[in-house]
């Protein structure tokens, strides 16, 4: 059993009840101890107990790492030319994803993993420790099956998006390809998935194919998630919460009626439906953001994500997105950071991570300054000093 001691730490952002800055947790003048990548003791410096090996944190803040709940890494080729033409004002329509279809089909699995991983590697660095991976640019039952495959060798958060739109060769019978997606794909992508999500949206699916779709793989023992209302109103939402899905993701165009619905799933009891708001997806798009402040406002459970994809959103970088939220999103510092790390790992339903409290996975970063507040405050600077994820030093 190694055990490593964190020490010297200006601000724990801890996520656990107590301490200051409400949710946050915070706790100052403590150290945290690590035993088998997991945190095994948190208290005051001066009581810590001897550890193998210490980590000074030279008074700097140390936060859960983040959890991106959200991410299609799974492709090839790049569509820099479509975002130069988007920012010269064309409108943003979700049709490029085909463009990848066809690169993803015609790339090698070599090609594909060392996308996948040169993409974790990268969000990693900027303190992702978990990160959700889909599938969604096969659209093919073997292109599908492999990219989760290839997925869920660097995450066990892997999620099948076989209807993330209709390929092109199935335009003109929608229904043949959803009961493609229901049968031999779903049953070919299941063993490498956890969550299984669909773009419930106009142009992709609409509500009856989406409704079908995700009934098929919970039947199979997958966790639901959806893309919803990101282009304009729509049914998606309710959907989500109809099924009892973990997240739904984007909520850009919402009425009354999807807040509440959302906001009635934190009944004690139940399992709450996070907004995963991904704001990466409007700056890149130049699109209105999601109203954050109207969803904490009605008591919604708020994520963060990056949609990182190489068409709409094309970042890894999940202190890119605390300071979106904070300046676009009208969110607190303190409401980014946790719905940057607490928030991901309920959209997620895990809570062994985005959290540090004992029991929970050491899964931690170093900040190159003394409080979360520098993740808004200085955007775009590299602020993650160090990277912890399952107690080892990255
Ligand atoms: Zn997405």
């Amino acid at each position: 059993m190694s055990s490593l001691l964190v020490d010297d730490i200006g601000e724990l952002v801890t996520n656990e009840p107590g301490g200051e800055g409400g949710p946050l947790g915070i706790r100052r003048g403590v150290a945290l101890l690590v035993e088998d990548g997991r945190v095994a003791w948190i208290g005051p410096s001066r009581d810590a107990p001897a550890a193998d090996r210490r980590l000074d944190a030279r008074g700097a803040a140390v936060l859960p790492g983040f959890v991106d709940s959200h991410a299609h890494l799974v492709f090839a080729g790049d569509r820099a030319a479509e975002f130069a033409a988007r920012m010269a004002g064309q409108p943003y329509t979700g049709g490029g994803i085909r463009t990848t279809v066809g690169a993803t089909r015609a790339a090698g699995d070599d090609e594909l993993r060392a996308t996948v991983r040169r993409l974790r590697d990268e969000a990693l660095r900027q303190g992702t420790t978990t990160m959700e991976i889909k599938s969604g640019y096969g659209l093919t039952v073997a292109d599908e099956a492999r990219s989760l495959r290839i997925a869920a060798e660097v995450s066990e958060e892997t999620t099948f998006l076989g209807a993330h739109v209709v390929p092109a060769e199935y335009a003109d019978r929608p229904d043949d390809y959803v009961g493609l997606v229901c049968g031999p794909m779903l049953a070919a992508a299941a063993p490498h998935a956890r969550w299984i999500d669909v773009f419930c949206e106009r142009g992709a699916f609409d509500v009856d194919h989406a409704r079908a779709i995700l009934a098929c793989g919970q039947a199979v023992g997958l966790g639901v998630r959806v893309h919803a209302n990101q282009l304009g109103p729509g049914p998606g939402v309710q959907l989500g919460v109809e099924l009892g899905a973990a997240s739904v993701d984007h909520c850009t165009h919402l009425t009354d009626a999807d807040v509440d619905a959302l906001a009635s799933t934190r009944v004690d009891g139940g399992h709450t439906t996070v907004a995963t708001l991904l704001p990466g997806a409007e700056f890149s798009t130049r699109s209105p953001y999601p109203d954050a402040r109207r969803l904490l406002d009605a008591g919604v459970t708020v994520a963060l994500a990056t949609d990182c994809n190489p068409g709409s959103s094309y970042t890894s970088s999940m202190p890119f997105c605390v300071a979106l939220a904070v300046r676009e999103m009208r969110m607190t510092p303190a409401e980014a950071v946790w719905a940057a790390t607490a928030g991901g790992a309920r959209a997620l339903r895990r809570d062994d991570i985005g959290r540090l409290g004992v029991g929970a996975l050491a899964d931690l970063i170093v900040l190159d300054a003394p409080s979360h507040l520098h993740l808004a405050y200085r955007p775009g600077v590299p602020l993650i000093r160090q990277v912890l994820r399952n107690g080892v030093l990255q």
